[in-house]
């Protein structure tokens, strides 16, 4: 049976209330998307995979995975509708990313059971005792209910098309007398939604590798500009030509950084043809990508700089750089200056290059998770 699944992963992740988004914490090496379209497409031979994505996330998206991305909106149910444009399959499956350890048979099990009804979802029974307006009420007649949930694409489609905001496809699905089965759920099918639900059973800790980037970038010298290394101003009377104010400096960091994140380079982020960018503070940029790293799940271990320059004479700013972005970084940084021995361009007094390496790790929530019980 040909299906689609949907991964809703747009979510802005407030009440997790942790400084990484939880659909970016690292379940070995992957983030939790990632880890849940790869978990249940080893389940089902899905015939296309789409994931919803925070519209200023979805390039990152794409640059670390193969399944097809999509732009997410503020509601959960806009960001479906986005996605169920891409859809031609008769059915389509729709999971939150927040439910990563769904078992196996209830993938299987909604498919199975589908045939003759336009929608099929899991349902959990209480436990507890159910009081409905202060009336005891049976509780065999209640059902909670999980997603993943499967719809037929175009009774679903059809069902969208309302102004109304629906919590599930079968809510959506039922207000247009379509007709709609359950299965039995499963405990392990839980959502997180505070850090204190990560206790779950198929997540695991964070790989602990090393992830390393390099970054080059170099600048002509221009006349009648203010001179900023490193967020430093140099007391000279000439500056960079760029865009922006021509920090080299933090030019090749910034490389450095998206490059061991595997996020590509500067200018994909920064286009310097963007009006938004001229004359920008580069440190600004370089905040943006700290705060990108650390809400994707990253951690900055260290950077070293080399600066290679005959002019200006920079012994009496490398310990302002340096102690400059160790703060903006939050994480060690060193800053090394030489001269090219008069050779090439730099020789020849034209411009500045330089030369950044960063190491990053994943941040440890699992660690987090146990010191904070
Ligand atoms: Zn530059």
């Amino acid at each position: 049976m040909d299906v689609t699944l949907i991964i809703l992963s747009a979510g802005n992740s407030t009440r997790f209330n942790y400084e990484v988004k939880k659909q970016w914490i690292r379940i070995e090496n992957k983030p939790l998307w990632q880890f849940v379209a790869d978990r249940l497409n080893s389940f089902y031979p899905f015939k296309k995979t789409i994931i919803t994505a925070n519209p200023e996330e979805k390039k990152i998206y794409e640059k670390i995975s193969n399944y097809e991305i999509v732009k997410g909106d503020k509601e959960r149910q806009l960001s479906l509708i986005n996605a169920l444009e891409r859809v031609n399959t008769k059915y389509v499956m729709i999971t939150d990313v927040a439910r990563p350890c769904v078992p196996k048979e209830i993938i299987l099990n909604l498919i199975q059971n589908i045939k003759d009804y336009d929608c099929i979802a899991p349902f959990l029974k209480p436990v507890d005792t159910v009081v409905y307006e202060n009336k005891t009420i049976n509780r065999d007649k209640v059902r909670l209910i999980q997603t993943p949930q499967l719809s037929k694409t175009s009774i679903l489609k059809k069902a969208l098309k309302t102004n109304q905001l629906f919590t599930d496809e079968r809510a959506a699905i039922e207000a247009i007398n379509g007709k709609i089965t359950y299965i039995l759920g499963s405990e392990e099918s839980k959502k997180i939604t505070y850090f204190k639900d990560l206790n779950l059973p198929c997540l695991k800790k964070p790989s602990n590798i090393i992830l390393t980037g390099n970054g080059y970038d170099t600048h002509k010298f221009e006349k009648n500009k203010k001179m900023i290394l490193g967020g430093v101003e140099i007391d000279v009377d000439y500056g960079l030509k760029a865009h922006s104010d021509g920090d080299v400096v933090i030019h090749s960091l910034i490389d450095a950084l998206l490059g061991a994140a595997g996020f590509g380079d500067i200018g994909e982020f920064f286009p310097d043809i963007d009006e938004k960018y001229k004359n920008i503070d580069s440190t600004k940029l370089l905040e943006y990508v700290k705060n990108l790293l650390t809400k994707t799940g990253y951690e900055i271990i260290n950077a070293d700089i080399s600066i290679i320059a005959e002019k200006p004479k920079l012994k009496d700013y490398k310990t302002k750089i340096q102690k400059n972005l160790s703060k903006l970084l939050n994480a060690p940084v060193n800053v090394k200056a030489t001269t090219n021995e008069k050779m090439g361009f730099i020789g020849r007094g034209e411009g500045i290059a330089v030369i950044s390496t960063a190491n990053l790790k994943y941040k440890d929530w699992y660690e987090d998770y146990h010191s904070r019980k």
